[in-house]
């Protein structure tokens, strides 16, 4: 029987080379959906540690094979996303982003560098399992429709079909040497809202002459509001925001139109789509009252990320012993959204977060901030507890 120490042993072994993954790929970042030299770097590690693997998936996606004794019993699968930011990283780390403009500031290159890791330290082990373990590098986490979308549909959950998925997220809110978990629906769905309030413009001194469309979007910012106070059960969390609002009048002009755009986030699906409907009827009937005509386009995004109770529940046990009970916290629900959600609709899913801050040396900066950055440590437990939570699951 494999123990926690073994891993932990192999895991210390190989935490220089986890670093070095993450460097490179931290200085060398790549957009979504453009992620060539990144798939190209993870597609050579693995083949040139004997493990199979084919890219090309959803654009570049990269899978990886590593059979244990008895292939066919069991199969789980880790993934890792891929993709940096549309964001100019500040500070003076010598692995800084050579890319101007782009930047690894949502942690993806330890994703990529913690299940490379985790892939060495299984690919050792293979004869001491039974299963296979499927290793999914993901493209474009950041960017709609998602690379999982993606890879689902191009049959990335098939051939073989994994019995359940882990997925890690770095979390600088937590310190360096613990990780999160939770249990059921913990990460938001989203959806774009994007509004056309249309009216008749005109001089400002004759309002009775115009349909104004700045006044129209005014009561429809307020009224859709109670989409989310009078009509949401209050017990299901719902975000509604407006972060751009043009009108391109002046002083003296009323404009034709004004334009509006804005995210609708909750943890229902059933809600989700109910509250849909609701928007729109309300913006349209609100609008037309008024005089005025809408267009309304609701860009669906992720769904609501929900992590299998059991499966969470087992891998929560495995990381007390794994990490110990201190090291272990419970994660509160998070309004942001995870393409990694996609996987949590169609097999057993846990998604939990690997802790990276630490405020002694000022690694507290939030996820898309020009200054984000993990403390490296974390990456020791980010390849080995993955290791860990699978081999349990294929020793269980
Ligand atoms: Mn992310």
């Amino acid at each position: 029987m494999i123990r926690p120490e073994h891993i932990q042993e192999l895991a210390a072994t190989i935490q220089l080379d986890v670093v070095a993954h993450r460097r490179h790929l931290h200085m060398h970042p790549e957009l979504s959906f453009h992620e060539h030299k990144t798939a190209a770097y993870v597609s050579e590690f693995l083949k040139k540690a004997g493990i199979s693997c084919s890219g090309g998936i959803a654009g570049t996606g990269v899978v990886g094979i590593i059979e244990g004794t008895n292939p066919g019993k069991k199969v789980v699968a880790l993934r890792a996303d891929m993709d940096a930011l549309p964001i100019h990283e500040l500070g003076s780390a010598p692995y800084k982003s050579q890319n101007p403009g782009v930047m690894h500031a949502c942690g993806h290159d330890a994703h990529t560098a913690s299940l490379l890791g985790a892939a060495t330290i299984l690919n050792r082990l293979r004869d001491q399992f039974e299963g296979t373990v499927k290793l999914i590098f993901q493209p474009a986490e950041e960017k709609l429709p998602g690379g999982a979308s993606m890879m689902i549909q191009e049959g990335v959950l098939k051939n073989p079909t994994p019995d359940c998925i882990f997925g890690q997220h770095v979390m600088p809110h937590i310190p360096a040497g613990k990780v999160g978990f939770r249990s059921g629906t913990y990460m938001a769905s989203t959806d774009e809202l994007y509004l056309k309030v249309i009216g008749k413009g005109g001089h400002g001194a004759m309002p009775h002459m115009n349909i104004d469309p700045v006044l129209i979007s005014s009561h429809l910012i307020i009224a859709l509001q109670q989409v989310v106070s009078r009509n949401a059960n209050p017990t299901v969390p719902s975000v509604l925001s407006f972060g751009k609002v043009i009108a391109d009048g002046a002083t003296n002009v009323i404009p034709d139109y004004v334009l509006i755009e804005g995210t609708f986030r909750t943890l229902s699906e059933s809600w989700r789509s109910s509250a849909h409907d609701r928007m729109t009827t309300l913006a349209h009937q609100l609008v037309e009252s008024m005089g005025g005509r809408l267009e309304f386009e609701i860009r669906k995004g992720y769904p609501v990320l929900v992590n299998d109770s059991e499966l969470t529940g087992k891998a929560r046990t495995r990381a007390v012993e794994y990490l110990g009970p201190e090291n272990v916290t419970d994660l509160d629900i998070w309004m942001a959204a995870e393409d990694f959600a996609y996987y949590t609709h169609e097999t057993k899913a846990c998604f939990y977060r690997l802790g990276t801050r630490n405020e002694s040396k000022g690694i507290t900066s939030s996820v898309h901030t020009p200054t984000f950055d993990i403390e490296e440590d974390a990456l020791q437990i980010g390849c080995g507890l993955m290791a860990w939570l699978t081999i349990c699951e294929l020793t269980e």
